[in-house]
């Protein structure tokens, strides 16, 4: 069939992207005529930026064994890491786990990374069990999606931006308005994605095709963002990374609301890196910031009291200053930035330090206050918290509740998780069941 046949399509799929080219290249395995929609110049925009251009494509936690990589895993991984698609469901909010039980039933991660293996991308296990392609290209992720699905004979139309859908009763028909040409379909599955990273295509065109035919918008907010405080001196760290971080939001009122241990990343524009960008998924719920703050342990596995012994016996073995004190772990301007927080200055004497300072001192190393002042938003955000409400979409089959033949998958739901490979897993394994049930 060509593209622009008058003859409805079984499938149109509206999104090219991670959970758009799993879906197309399902249905059409089952023999299904698809055509899918993209409105970039070439698919998969997002899976190329990915992963610093890497692709996190799904995450070991996952699995249930690592018999199906083929590739290096990282020493500090053992099988005990394997703790099935629940460790994938942990990942996202409560909600979104029930909701993506199903497609993780119906694809779950061993399945995914077989899949990947045998269309010709050997994959590999890095830190924290995030699985990269071997060849640490994006691209060849998107090499072997796009080949596969054009060999099982879906269509896809690049420089498509559809801008209207509509159903036509008299035929039980789909009408898809694009920017240059009306398409029609019997079914559609929608997969616009979110609303962050906006240049490469995903502005958040789904939300208004999902509300014409009556879907509830959860309101959207930009997640996995790096975050700006109002400390200036975050902005002189820029390029240095602290390993091991225990990040704690803290309320106006003192509460921890949530808390993350992983690396932080300090930047130009402000924080960044594992630990930031997932506590920023909070953030995104909560709206105002005013008054809210993170709170660094900058030493998470030492406990004041040893810090507090340990600075009094050093200080005691000759002149020591208090900078040569500070635990090694830390770079030396992080250990600068402490001191002077604290009023220290670094060539102050250790044996010579006031009793409240000291304690100063190992109080800010185990909770260094940073107030927040907002995020980066959409434009630096990696998914968009928000999106087509969950309880208006059958898990088991994607379809929607309002509109038969309409099926909704990927980020468009209102479906956010973690760092690490798990928002890619989402996409594939929705996109897997969608293809088998349209
Ligand atoms: C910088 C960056 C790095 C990331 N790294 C990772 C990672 O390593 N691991 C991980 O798990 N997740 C990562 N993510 C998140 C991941 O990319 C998304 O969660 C995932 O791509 C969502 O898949 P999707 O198919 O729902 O949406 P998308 O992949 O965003 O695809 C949606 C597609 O729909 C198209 N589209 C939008 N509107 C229209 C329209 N009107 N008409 C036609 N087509 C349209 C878009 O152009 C796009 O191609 C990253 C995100 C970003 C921004």
């Amino acid at each position: 069939m060509s593209v622009n046949a008058t003859e409805p399509w079984d499938l149109i799929v509206i999104g090219a992207g991670a959970a758009g080219l799993f879906a197309a290249m399902t249905a059409a395995e089952r023999g299904l005529n698809v055509l899918l929609l993209e409105k970039n110049r070439r698919p998969g925009v997002k899976i190329l930026m990915s992963g610093g251009t890497r692709c996190n494509l799904t995450n070991a936690r996952g699995l249930r064994s690592l018999d199906c990589i083929s590739g290096p895993i990282d020493p500090a991984i053992s099988p005990a890491i394997c703790q099935g698609v629940r460790a994938i469901q942990s990942a996202f909010t409560p909600d979104a786990a029930r909701f993506l039980a199903p497609s993780l039933k119906a694809f779950d991660v061993d399945s995914t990374v077989r899949w990947f293996e045998s269309a010709g991308l050997p994959t590999k296990i890095e830190e924290n069990g995030k699985i990269f392609p071997l060849s640490d290209r994006a691209a060849d992720v998107l090499s072997v999606l796009e080949t596969a699905t054009k060999r099982v004979g879906a269509k896809i139309a690049i420089n498509q931006a559809v801008t209207g859908i509509a159903f036509n009763d008299s035929n039980n028909t789909f009408e898809i308005q694009t920017t240059t040409d009306l398409h029609y379909a019997k079914n559609i599955v929608l997969c616009t994605g979110g609303k962050s990273f906006p240049g490469c295509g995903t502005s958040g065109d789904g939300y208004a095709m999902a509300a014409h035919f009556g879907h509830t918008i959860i309101d959207t907010k930009p997640a996995l963002v790096p975050i700006v405080v109002t400390a200036d001196w975050v902005r002189d760290l820029k390029g240095i990374t602290l390993p091991d971080v225990l990040v704690k939001v803290v309320s106006p009122d003192g509460q921890i609301t949530d808390q993350r241990r992983e690396s932080v990343l300090f930047a130009h524009f402000g924080l960044t890196g594992p630990a930031i960008l997932d506590i920023s998924r909070g953030l995104a719920r909560l709206g105002a910031l005013k008054g809210w703050h993170l709170q660094f342990d900058l030493v998470p596995d030492l406990k004041p009291e040893q810090l507090d012994q340990d600075f009094i016996t050093r200080s005691r073995q000759g002149r020591v200053t208090v900078g040569r004190l500070l635990p090694e772990s830390l770079p030396n301007r992080v250990k600068d930035q402490v001191l002077e927080v604290c009023g220290i200055s670094n060539n102050a004497i250790a044996a010579e330090l006031p009793k409240e300072k000291r304690k100063l001192l190992i109080a800010t190393l185990k909770g260094l206050n940073l107030p927040i002042q907002g995020t980066l938003g959409f434009e630096k955000a990696e998914v968009t918290s928000g999106g087509v409400a969950l309880s208006e979409v059958d898990p088991k089959t994607l379809e929607s509740k309002l509109r038969t033949g309409l099926f909704l998958i990927g980020e468009v739901l209102d479906i956010d998780g973690r760092i690490g490979g798990y928002n890619f897993q989402a996409a594939w394994s929705m996109g897997r069941l969608v293809g088998q049930m349209v």
